[in-house]
């Protein structure tokens, strides 16, 4: 557990709380300390105090959200209620694991509370993706061209399940780095400078190449399973719906490896449908009409126009994962969540939900009839291999449960 706190009484005696339950603590009282053990010690738990002289509680979560923290964050701090939720939406929404907000004085309930919390769905750290500190270091175009080159680029697949049934629907393809020096890099780090700096079209072929080949790989294994008509889904950038060839590529691709263009969903997000709309317009339709599917990812934090869902021929909507990660919690995401799903289905529309991440919120989604769910309460990101063990896993669960 790592403790920030400005007033070092209270940090040391947190510290001290928290190593009394059993579990190893370190407290800071300043910024550079924080990240610096944040990135060389990285805690499983955090205790940050929002209002803190000369910093910015606020500007803190921001930046451990682009570290990608998967640590389980509690708020402390004195100011109001409505303030500390604020923070802690604005904290679940930049993709950070909040758990509770911390009432100050502390007491040793309610840190064991938050101790306690969620451990069902907290991802033990074996089954996390093993980040190195230097996966945090800077990252440059060269480097990216580099990995293009090296074809140093590996992917993972997440299922993910018919909210009904539970079984399997299919997965999605996520890329992963492995550089050579700085280990394991996250696609939020090198994605968005791949866009940037036009490098995006290399890595999505690389990504198309690698994915449909291992999909068609998959598909015996997956009929042993009993599953036949699995779908994969492949995110692709704004860029790509300017770039002619790329539905045709594509479907030459689909037909060599013999996978039908029906079982491919394409996932673009949101802004970049927004953008441009006659490019995506043009895409979507010249997809639509090869048999793939179209996906509209993060839905609901841009700047959703509901003309543009009903212009744009979507097949799926996907419900940014902010709001299942938060719906335990909150009415308000729940509320949107269900109005999506409505909407959809009143425009004929398929709905994912991602971020699933505890039983509650699968359940919530089975009770609003939402199509399919997706996220670590289900399955976390797995490689090629650990995706056949998980098949026949869940194969054998189910003959169990049916006997
Ligand atoms: P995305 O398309 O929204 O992908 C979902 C992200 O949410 C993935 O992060 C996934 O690991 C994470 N996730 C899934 N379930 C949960 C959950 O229950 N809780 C939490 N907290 N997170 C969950 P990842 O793999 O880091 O990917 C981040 C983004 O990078 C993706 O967001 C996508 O926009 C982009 N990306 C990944 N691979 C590619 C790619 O091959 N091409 C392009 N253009 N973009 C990619
Ligand atoms: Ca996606
Ligand atoms: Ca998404």
């Amino acid at each position: 557990m790592l403790i920030f706190d400005d007033e070092i009484a209270i940090a040391r005696s947190t510290a001290l709380m928290v190593q009394h339950l059993g579990m190893d603590a370190i407290s800071v009282t300043n910024p550079e300390a924080f990240f610096q053990a944040v990135s060389d010690w990285r805690p499983t738990h955090i205790i940050l105090d929002l209002i803190m002289p000369g910093m910015d509680g606020v500007e803190v979560l921001q930046s451990l959200a682009k570290q990608g923290c998967t640590a389980s964050i509690a708020l402390s701090s004195s100011v109001g209620k409505r303030v500390l939720s604020a923070a802690q939406r604005s904290a679940s929404e930049h993709g950070l694991r909040i758990a509770e907000v911390l009432p100050k004085p502390l007491t040793l309930a309610a840190l064991q509370s938050f101790l306690a919390d969620n451990d069902e769905t907290a991802p033990s750290p074996d089954k996390r993706e093993k980040l190195t500190p230097k996966a945090f270091e800077p990252i440059t175009m060269a480097d990216v061209q580099a990995a293009i080159d090296g074809k140093q680029f590996r992917l993972v697949y997440q299922p993910k399940i018919d909210c009904a049934t539970q079984s399997l629907k299919g997965f999605e393809t996520l890329a992963r780095w492995e550089h050579p020096e700085k280990g394991l890099i996250m696609p939020d780090r090198f994605i968005p400078l791949a866009e940037r700096s036009g490098l995006i079209g290399p890595i999505t072929d690389q990504v198309v190449d690698l994915s449909l080949a291992w999909f068609s790989s998959i598909a015996g294994v997956a009929s042993i399973a009993g599953h036949s008509d699995l779908s994969l889904s492949i995110n692709i950038s704004a860029r790509t719906l300017g770039s002619r060839d790329f539905p045709d590529d594509l479907e030459l691709i689909c037909r060599r490896t013999s996978i039908p263009c029906e079982q491919v969903i394409l996932e673009v997000t949101e802004t970049a449908a927004m953008d441009d709309q006659l490019a995506a317009l043009d895409m979507f339709t010249r997809l639509r009409m090869k048999g793939f599917q179209v996906s509209i990812d993060d839905f609901g934090i841009g700047n959703s126009s509901l003309a543009l869902l009903a212009r744009l021929p979507f097949s799926e909507i996907k419900v940014d994962k902010s709001f299942a990660m938060t719906a335990s919690k909150s009415k308000e995401s729940k509320a949107i969540i269900k109005s999506t799903v409505d909407l959809s289905h009143s425009l004929d529309l398929l709905v994912v939900t991602e971020g699933v991440e505890d039983r509650e919120t699968l359940e919530y989604l089975q009770s609003i009839g939402c199509d399919y769910a997706q996220g670590y309460f289900i399955a976390r990101p797995l490689s090629g291999e650990q995706v056949v063990h998980w098949m026949l896993q869940q194969n054998e669960n189910r003959a169990h449960r049916l006997l």
